[in-house]
């Protein structure tokens, strides 16, 4: 007999082991023995089993499971949401000056909190010995294919292109005037894409390579198209540090767990309450299959606060993407168990946004303890 062990993260609930018992044998086309311990399920069989076979395995059988998102743990704070939204005042003091949809300039106090968060994440980063890297703005459109993001999030994807190399388009924009709307007919197939995350960034760069445990980390801007973007929580352009690990399943798990504890600290120094949930992605279409299989593997959980106004919004987000990416980058690491790869993204206008809605628009009058933690 030959034992798989697969460590799931989870406290499997009498129904879904059930299933496994009844349904995995079938769904590998092997007989098997099934038994669990803590969060790790064993398999059993006469003849080795892929482990990724297993996986998508599991998934199809935890498909079943509910949707509802789950509480993992929660912080009360005393402090209440301001009375006044913060956000006009920043923009009459010039401090956000909104460009375009979705998208703003920030300067004076509201860059000066922005930059001393920066400083704490960084700082956080580099503790764990991450790489420190800069990153471009665009990505080639192949890439997101390969990685299987257009298929997953295509209503979020913004597509860069240029005019068509011709004479006569290029002549024909002499006409253009300020109203007028670009003819999509004189561009170009778009193969760019404007960075949807930091970390796609991370995948190119090692595109192919050969790894040790390693980790990376950045600060740049994304990219989304939303159908409406909202103040400070949802943007098109907006500001992201992840701090992205590769390596044995230990290391990466570990590496998440290690950022939820920081943030989670970082936050209850701010004074500011929060919850703790495992979320899923917002994927389109065929791609919403692995809402289920995310959820069941907490494959990814953010850290939700409420803003001015009664939204919760994720300010936080920590991501085990297992061997998904680092198998479509064609990446090896170093290790006797299967390379994983996992990042965490802090969000700043949504972490700002926490901030100024329970502190409000006039950074003199903060708490001395908050100034302290932002080291203002
Ligand atoms: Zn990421």
């Amino acid at each position: 007999m030959i034992t798989t062990k697969l460590r799931l993260d989870l406290a499997l609930d009498k129904e879904i082991k059930k299933s496994l018992i009844e349904e995995l044998p079938y769904s590998l086309n092997s007989k098997l023995e099934i038994t669990f311990d803590g969060p790790s399920i064993f398999i059993h069989s006469e003849n080795k089993i892929s482990q990724k076979e297993a996986l998508i395995s599991i998934q199809g059988i935890v498909n079943k499971t509910s949707s509802e998102q789950e509480l993992l743990s929660r912080h009360d704070t005393n402090t209440e949401l301001v009375g006044e939204d913060p956000f006009p005042k920043l923009v009459s003091n010039d401090e956000i000056k909104e460009t375009g949809e979705g998208q703003f300039i920030y300067s004076g106090d509201f860059l000066l909190v922005f930059e001393a968060l920066e400083k704490r994440l960084k700082h956080y980063c580099q503790l764990q010995d991450s790489i420190e890297q800069k990153y471009p703005t665009l990505i080639r459109s192949s890439e997101l294919i390969n990685a299987g993001y257009l298929k997953s999030f295509p209503q979020h994807a913004y597509l860069s292109s240029h005019f068509s190399v011709s004479k006569e388009v290029l002549e024909s924009l002499e006409s253009l005037e300020p109203d007028s709307i670009i003819d999509k007919n004189t561009l170009d197939n778009p193969s760019y894409v404007l960075a949807p995350t930091v970390c796609y960034h991370c995948f190119s760069h090692l595109k192919g390579n050969t790894l040790n445990n390693s980790a990376f980390s950045s600060l740049n801007k994304c990219h989304r198209h939303e159908m409406q973007y909202q103040k400070l929580s949802r943007l098109s352009t907006y500001w992201m540090r992840e701090l992205m690990y590769f390596g044995d399943q230990n290391f990466v798990q570990d590496g998440l767990d290690d950022a939820l504890e920081f943030t989670k600290q970082f936050l209850k120094n701010l004074n500011i309450p929060f919850e703790v949930v495992v979320a899923s992605d917002p994927f389109f279409g065929n791609a919403q299959k692995k809402v289920p299989y995310q959820k069941i593997f907490r494959l990814k959980i953010e850290i939700i606060t409420e803003v001015y106004g009664g939204e919760k919004i994720a300010i936080a987000s920590f991501n085990n993407h297992q061997t998904s990416l680092i198998e479509s980058y064609n990446i090896s690491i170093n290790s006797e168990t299967q390379g994983f790869s996992g990042c965490i993204g802090w969000g700043f206008e949504r972490i700002l946004h926490a901030i100024y809605s329970r502190y409000g628009h006039e950074i003199n009058s903060w708490p001395k303890e908050l100034k302290q933690t932002l080291d203002l």
